[in-house]
């Protein structure tokens, strides 16, 4: 199947559903990822910021860009300006960081962010506990944050074929979402994304809520690392 072919194939699949795609893109070259524009897609992934912003720089800028990778204090004034979602936020020092240089840069629209929940057993994973979410939350410095909005929660399960284990750690993720949004954000909009959801496993997080599904080899194929 083409990379449009793909594309059509996952509108088709999402439709009627209240579950997005990002398309994503990491590893591979601008022209593949043109073919998936070419195709009507604008939800774009990647999960290194020098790679994020060499792309940028090279494509359309009505693409909606969600960095999907760990991201360091320290290189996010390199996104700032054109980001849509950061969906990795593991910190508070990091979402302060955020929302300082999308101040710097005079930001129109806030940026997007997901707090980050591990849900995986594998330490290797970033991401806070859903205790530290909630003292994020809670904290005089968020509520003075005004360039940033925080619009969900994002995971990753564990990489494994068990479907009862996968599907108990996108009901965890769900249940954060539910209570962060009764204790934090009842009655405001923003606040409404799951990000779960990968080409081996996004069929069964879209059953159990998800309204982002980040896909990557399911559309482009497999990655080469060595290139
Ligand atoms: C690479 C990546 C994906 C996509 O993985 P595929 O298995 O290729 O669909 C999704 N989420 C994150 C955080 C990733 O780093």
């Amino acid at each position: 199947m083409s990379i449009k072919d793909n594309i059509l194939y996952f509108d088709k699949q999402l439709k009627n559903t209240p579950c997005r795609l990002v398309a994503v893109s990491k590893t591979h070259p601008v022209e593949v990822i043109k073919e998936a524009y070419d195709a009507g897609h604008r939800i774009f992934g990647e999960n290194k910021v020098q790679e994020l912003v060499d792309k940028y720089a090279l494509l359309p800028h009505d693409i909606a860009w969600h960095l999907i990778g760990h991201l360091q204090t320290n290189k996010v004034k390199y996104i700032a300006e054109f980001i849509d979602t950061i969906e990795s936020v593991d910190s508070l020092k990091l979402l302060k960081e955020i929302n300082k240089r999308a101040e710097m840069v005079n930001r129109t629209l806030p940026i997007n962010c997901l707090l980050q929940i591990s849900i995986a057993d594998e330490e290797t994973k970033f991401g806070m506990s859903y205790e530290e979410a909630v003292a994020l939350l809670q904290s005089e410095d968020y509520r003075n944050m005004s360039y940033i909005r925080i619009t969900g929660v994002m995971g990753i399960a564990t990489n494994t074929e068990d479907e009862g284990k996968l599907r108990q750690e996108f009901r965890y993720l769900r249940e954060c979402f539910h209570n962060l949004k009764e204790t934090f954000f009842f009655a405001n909009d923003d606040f409404r994304e799951i990000s779960m959801g990968m080409t081996s496993d996004w069929k069964l997080a879209l059953e159990e809520g998800s309204t982002m599904i980040r896909v990557g080899s399911g559309i482009f194929g497999s990655r080469n690392y060595d290139k």
